[in-house]
Formats: C-alpha cells, sequence, structure tokens
C-alpha cells in the first residue's frame, strides 16, 4: 500500500499544473465592481504542484479506493454487482449527458423515449400499472409510495388511517418514511421461519392501518410463503401494501410484486439495475403502482403522441404533486435502460437464478461453521450469526475488518437487528465459481484463526492504508478536505464497515 505524501505535501513555489490563456477582455473593470472587502489581499495559501504530481495525487487516492471493480464487494441488501461498462458508455453520449432538464419536448425525443419505455420494461417486471421515474433512491420512492397511498385513502374518505406495519427486520429506511410520511409505526414479528409472523399480523390489522411495507425476499433472504395470504388480509382490512424492492435482483423474471398482491413497488435501480453507488449515490428509486393508484402519481409523465413522437404529460388533479425534475436521476436511468435492454427478459431471469444459486452456494459452505439462524433455501443473500466466533472474543465487526485484508470488502454487519452477530452476505450474480471458492476459504481461515490466534482477527485489518477508525467521530466530524496549515500527513482511508445503503 502507498504511503506517498498527498499533494499538500508536495509542490515548490511557481510550479504549475496547467497554463492560462491571456485573457482577452480587461479584467480591471469587472474587479471595480467588486466590494473591496470581498478581494484577497494574499495568493491563497494552495500547494503549487506540476501535472505529472497532480495525476499520481489523484491516481493514488483512487487506489487507496475500493469498489466493485477493485474486488469481491458481498455488502448483504445492497446488491453491489457489477456494472457492465457499455452502461457508462451509453450515460456518456453527449444527447443524454448534455440533456438539460427543462429542455424542449422537441429537442429531447430521444431521452423521453427512453423514459417511456424504461417504464414499460419496469411495469413489465414488477406487474404494476405506471411507473414515475422522479424518486431519487428507494428512500425517496419510499416516501413518494406512502404519499401516493395517503393520498388514496383520503380520496376514499379514509384519511383517519395513521398506522405503517412494518416488520422488524425491516431496513431502517421503512420506518423512517412512513415517519416524514406523517404515519405512526407498528412492528411485526418475524416467526420461525424467517417471515412475517401472520397471527401477529392478525392482531395488528385494523381500521387505522394504512398499508404494510415488506420487502420480499426479506432481509433475512428468505422468500415469504405466506405473502398472498398477507396481502389477502391487508386489503380485507382496507390497507395497502407496499413492496421495498430493494432485494428484487431475486425476483426478476421469476416472479412479480403485483402477483403477490402489492399494490406501490419501488426499484433500486443503482442496486438492481448496476448503476456504481458505493459511497452513497447517485441512485434512482422509481416506483410503480397498480391500476386503482395511478391518478395520484407525481406528474408530468411520458407519454406516446398519435405520430410516434413523445411529450412529458402534466398529472392530473389527483396527483401528489412533483417529487423531481420530469427525468429523475436520468443518467442512472440511462444505464438502467441499457442494462434492461442488454439482458432481455430471459437474461434477467438468468441474473436472478444465478443470484440465489451463488448465495446458496456460500451458505451451504459456510453453514458449520457459522451459525445460519434460519436453515432454509435462500435467495439472493443469507444471513449467517458469528455468536460462536463471539463466544470465542471475535465479534462480526471483527469479522468484517479480517476480510480486508484480503483484498474482500466486508458483507453488512449487524443488519438485520433481529440477528445478533449479522453478518450479511449478498454474492449477486456476477462473481465467479472461483471467486466465491476464495470467499469460502477466506471464511474458515478467519474461523480457524478465531480459534488459534484471535487476536489476528481482533486487531485487524493489517493492510490497509489506516486500520480502525474510531466510527462515530468519523462519521459525526468527518475530515473531508484539507485546509492550509493541516500538520503533513499521509492519506486516511476510511473503509466503513457493514454499512448498509
Ligand atoms: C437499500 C435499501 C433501502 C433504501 O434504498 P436507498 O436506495 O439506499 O434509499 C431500503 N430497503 C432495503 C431492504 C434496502 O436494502
Amino acid at each position: 500500500m502507498s504511503t506517498e505524501p498527498l499533494i499538500f505535501e508536495m509542490g515548490a513555489p511557481g510550479r504549475r499544473a496547467a497554463t492560462l490563456f491571456e485573457m482577452d477582455v480587461p479584467t480591471r473593470p469587472l474587479i471595480d465592481l467588486l466590494p473591496a472587502e470581498a478581494l484577497r489581499q494574499d495568493d491563497a495559501p494552495l500547494p503549487e504542484v506540476s501535472e505529472i504530481e497532480i495525476v499520481r495525487h489523484f491516481t493514488h487516492l483512487s487506489q487507496r479506493n475500493f469498489g466493485v471493480d477493485a474486488g469481491f464487494y458481498p455488502l448483504g441488501s445492497c446488491t453491489m454487482k457489477y456494472n457492465p461498462k457499455l452502461n457508462e458508455d451509453m450515460a456518456g453520449l453527449p444527447g443524454f449527458a448534455r440533456l438539460h432538464p427543462l429542455q424542449d419536448d422537441d429537442q429531447a425525443q430521444g431521452a423521453i423515449e427512453l423514459v417511456y419505455r424504461l417504464e414499460e420494461m419496469l411495469s413489465a417486471i414488477a406487474g404494476m400499472a405506471r411507473v414515475t421515474v422522479q424518486p431519487s433512491a428507494g428512500a425517496h420512492g419510499e416516501i413518494t409510495g406512502l404519499m401516493v397511498i395517503k393520498a388514496y385513502h383520503a380520496s376514499r374518505g379514509e384519511g383517519r388511517r395513521n398506522i405503517v406495519l412494518i416488520p422488524d427486520g425491516a431496513h431502517g429506511t421503512n420506518p423512517a418514511s412512513a415517519t416524514l410520511a406523517d404515519y405512526e409505526i407498528r412492528e411485526i414479528r418475524t416467526d420461525a421461519r424467517g417471515g412475517v409472523d401472520v397471527d401477529h399480523l392478525r392482531e395488528l390489522l385494523d381500521e387505522n392501518v394504512a398499508a404494510l411495507m415488506m420487502t420480499n425476499p426479506n432481509t433475512l433472504g428468505v422468500f415469504d410463503e405466506n405473502i398472498v395470504e398477507i396481502a389477502r388480509m391487508v386489503h380485507e382490512a382496507g390497507g395497502q401494501l407496499y413492496y421495498d424492492g430493494a432485494n428484487a435482483n431475486a425476483i426478476m423474471g421469476l416472479a412479480r410484486p403485483g402477483d403477490m398482491g402489492f399494490d406501490v413497488v419501488h426499484f433500486n435501480l443503482h442496486k438492481t439495475c448496476s448503476t456504481p453507488h458505493g459511497g452513497g449515490g447517485p441512485g434512482a428509486g422509481p416506483i410503480g403502482v397498480a391500476p386503482h393508484l395511478v391518478p395520484f402519481l407525481p406528474g408530468p409523465l411520458p407519454a406516446r403522441d398519435a405520430d410516434g413522437g413523445y411529450h412529458w404529460e402534466d398529472a392530473g388533479e389527483q396527483s401528489i404533486g412533483r417529487v423531481r425534475a420530469n427525468y429523475g436521476n436520468f443518467l442512472v436511468l440511462v444505464r438502467a435502460y441499457t442494462y434492461l435492454r442488454f439482458h432481455g427478459p430471459d437474461g434477467l431471469r438468468q441474473v436472478s437464478e444465478s443470484a440465489i444459486l451463488n448465495a446458496n452456494y456460500l451458505m451451504h459452505a459456510l453453514k458449520d461453521l457459522y451459525t445460519l439462524p434460519f436453515d432454509r433455501t435462500c435467495m439472493h443473500e443469507f444471513v449467517l450469526s458469528a455468536n460462536q466466533q463471539k463466544a470465542r472474543g471475535v465479534t462480526a465487526m471483527d469479522i468484517a475488518k479480517r476480510l480486508l485484508d484480503f483484498g474482500m470488502y466486508a458483507p453488512t454487519v449487524y443488519f438485520p437487528l433481529i440477528v445478533p452477530e449479522a453478518i450479511m452476505i449478498e454474492p449477486t450474480e456476477t462473481e465467479t465459481r472461483e471467486t466465491l471458492d476464495r470467499f469460502i476459504e477466506v471464511m474458515r481461515q478467519i474461523d480457524q484463526e478465531s480459534r488459534t490466534e484471535p487476536a489476528t482477527v481482533t486487531q485487524a485489518p493489517h493492510t490497509t492504508t489506516v486500520g480502525r477508525l474510531d466510527q462515530t467521530l468519523a462519521a459525526r466530524k468527518p475530515r473531508l478536505r484539507w485546509s492550509p496549515g493541516d500538520a503533513p500527513r499521509t492519506a486516511e482511508k476510511s473503509v466503513p464497515v457493514g454499512v448498509s445503503r
């Protein structure tokens, strides 16, 4: 690992990485327009470096980062699949990349058509009537979907419904979104097979329930076999069923949330359709809805003219209103469109089948050494518990940190909350058998180390640029940039372990 100084400690007065042309307009009168106190008296204390130094600086920084292009990235729930570079080529096409959000429709026909066709494909995959691509991420889709549900209930004179039911294994964004949408939350227990406890659900259902939010397969990686019954119960009580689509990588071409009984579905296109999203973005969280909710969708929506052209059509008066620009996070949509067209229906089914196969392969190879709390066929991911290792003084966090020494990212840890010492592993479909075997080997070695040399694990990582960070300090008081006068230092690399998106 490189320990070269960062650019801020390099350089010498007068070195330049760029040459500016002489201005061919007079600058003095412009400067005179600025108030005197806004003018700098001294030069900014910036590093002065040559071009090669600055190129090396950024190249080294990029090498200190870890991404799916650098190694295995089994971060459960996040679907860190490989992003085919074809997607980047398409997203870089000038007609897409340089599009202005307010471009006239007649100058943006291809872009509107892309959204229109993407909407068609997403509707088909989810079994929904219509889709809006406006929301910027899954969580944004959640609040948009809940607002649609709220408007629907209000339109029927049932605005009193103020409760959203959420399983205890749910992702944190579910209760957060429901709270933001001004709902009260009731938590549903998980049953012995890892699904929604149907008896508990029956107890909680009443005339004030607005919706049940679920993901299926859920965050334990298991498919809820009672979903049709659950949907019947929720609908009978007058509630709506919201599908958190973060786990859609397991179901494409195999099952449709619409057929399971869901009324609203969000997609995490950055997960399922391969936009790189480590570090928090960019994302896109389109939502699809069943026919009875279409009037409440945000608008405008793309529409097709009689002559084959496309335009944005304003939403009707029942719409909840706009949640973002028409095109949403457009270049993520371009990548998703490319991804879906590239695979086609059969390819997408194969994606899901391979993701499921890979997860089961890993699960079976590890369950003799790590506790498997719900021992059944998993979908695209599974959750282990490190409770046996913990009894030897090695926690899930230690195991996560130790994996970094082997050039792999860590699985999600301590989520879902219902599994103690949780290690949530999602290999995705894009990894080879050799990579999976290597991961198995490393996980087995770490278990062995927990028996014979636990300090090797509890003091890991040993090979990264920095060791363990104070995670609270790193989150609350991150030092994200250099300022003049900072003491010389080498790069601080932060590898946040198990941060679930
Ligand atoms: C990632 C995720 C979310 C939130 O999605 P974002 O796109 O990160 O906002 C919600 N639920 C589950 C299960 C997730 O994995």
